[in-house]
């Protein structure tokens, strides 16, 4: 009987894999509206967030914001098993650091770490901000509800926890609470740092400030587009040799816009598109808002993928400021602002990226590429392990995103055919059995 199912084997195995993965759809199903809803509402009700407030009291301030943020994550981690491993990632900061630290004070981040069944050491991580403001920085008791900035980035972390944590997936994944962001990105540093002492591979990390606010300043009501800021290289490199060698390459060869969080910002816009085609992911081709910060920079200072996702319409009258009316505008980043159907989506979009994530190989390490003075373009790169195949992309060097792609199959180099290497940029990720891509590897050797 048994050899009968032998042509059903054959013809299967010549499928390469489904484009989507079930799983991906069933986790933005299970983002919780009403658990965002409640988080931030809770986070709301510390009354001030801030990072010199209160941590005595059970009922206000950041003491008790953080207390209950790790509750959370422990009830989450009971509800898989204690798959979770959470605990507090302390940074002292001196007062007079900067303007904005007005006490010795210690800024404390939530960490929680679902470990990898295959890479333990591979981390993709999801951010979120504890503390909050009003509009003088170092005002530590007034109100400061911080409902959009950034209870929402908070709440969306612990949802995609409760998610995601039904899973099991080959890397690791951390959620997080940063704190000290409004005084000078002070738990992302302090965090950025812990990573390297600790030696943690890191995939990308996905910031979250603000991704509840779907009605701008500017009167335009969204809520299907969202931003995606990233660095376009890296400019950790301090030795100016190693510098000048890499401006020198890039003139040549192309690259600068094509760093690893550039990579990592095209990875969630393709992932996005894939899976929630109804979204409107928007790539802006900087660090962040002009001259404004986020908890994604630190991690870029020291090396590592970060990007930030974030509303796409601000609203000014409502992040920063005393709870006020003045000429008929209510001032204030209150709940009520809050729109939770899009912040599910936001979420979602951060879900999926890692779950997706998670679920690949590492890139190749080494991409080589050839092809100067000839019809068709060469590629070259390390064997992966747990890789079932390849994915060459390739884009118009004017295009933000990786536009035309190529499956190969377990194989180390490839030519593309007729296609003329001066006229695209180009890229490699691992491929695994399920379909699951590594963030793209721009070329880094070139073949003569
Ligand atoms: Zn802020």
């Amino acid at each position: 009987m048994r050899y009968l199912f032998l042509p059903f084997i054959i013809l299967f195995s010549s499928v390469i894999y489904a484009q989507t993965d079930q799983k991906i759809y069933d986790i933005i199903e299970n983002i919780s509206e009403d658990n965002l809803r409640k988080d931030v509402q809770t986070l709301v009700n510390f009354g001030t967030r801030h990072t010199l407030s209160d941590t005595i009291s059970k009922t206000r301030g950041i003491g008790a914001a953080r207390r209950w943020i790790k509750s959370e994550f422990e009830t989450i981690s009971k509800n898989c098993n204690d798959c979770l491993e959470v605990f507090y990632q302390t940074n002292l900061v001196k007062k007079g650091e900067n303007q904005r630290i007005v006490n010795d004070v210690n800024v404390v981040n939530v960490v929680a770490i679902q470990k990898g069944t295959k890479y333990p050491n591979r981390f993709i991580i999801m951010s979120g901000d504890i503390d909050s403001r009003v509009s003088d920085p170092n005002d530590f008791t007034s109100d400061a509800p911080g409902a959009n900035d950034n209870a929402t980035g908070m709440a969306g972390a612990l949802e995609a926890a409760r998610v995601l944590s039904q899973y099991k997936f080959e890397n690791s994944i951390i959620y997080v609470g940063l704190s000290g962001e409004e005084q000078g990105l002070f738990g992302g540093k302090g965090l950025a740092k812990y990573a390297k002492e600790n030696n943690w591979d890191i995939i990308g990390v996905l910031n979250n400030d603000m991704i509840g606010n779907i009605s701008g300043v500017d009167g335009v009501i969204d809520n299907r587009t969202f931003r995606i800021f990233s660095e376009p290289i890296t400019t950790s490199e301090t030795d100016p040799e190693a510098l000048a060698s890499q401006a020198r390459a890039r003139r040549f060869y192309g690259g600068e816009v094509d760093g690893i969080s550039r990579q990592l910002a095209r990875y969630t816009y393709n992932t996005t598109k894939t899976y929630m085609p109804e979204m409107n992911p928007m790539l802006v081709y900087r660090l962040d808002r002009f001259g404004r910060g986020g908890h994604h920079r630190p991690f870029n200072d020291a090396g590592i993928a970060g990007i930030r996702i974030m509303e796409a319409h601000e609203n000014y009258t409502q992040q920063h400021q005393d709870i006020r009316t003045e000429s008929g505008i209510n001032y204030g980043d209150t709940f009520e602002h809050v729109n939770f159907p899009y912040c599910k989506k936001l979420t979602a979009v951060n879900a999926i990226t890692m779950a997706s994530l998670a679920s690949a190989p590492p890139s190749p390490t080494e991409v080589g590429i050839g092809g100067i003075v000839e019809a068709s373009a060469k590629l070259q790169w390390n064997k992966v392990e747990g890789a079932k195949g390849y994915k060459i992309y390739w884009r118009d060097t004017t295009s933000p995103t990786w536009d035309h792609s190529r499956y190969v199959e377990d194989v180390t180099e490839f030519t593309l055919e007729g296609i003329v290497i001066d006229n695209f940029f180009f890229g490699v990720v691992a491929v695994s059995v399920d379909g699951h891509e590594s963030v793209v590897v721009f070329p880094n050797k070139i073949m003569r």
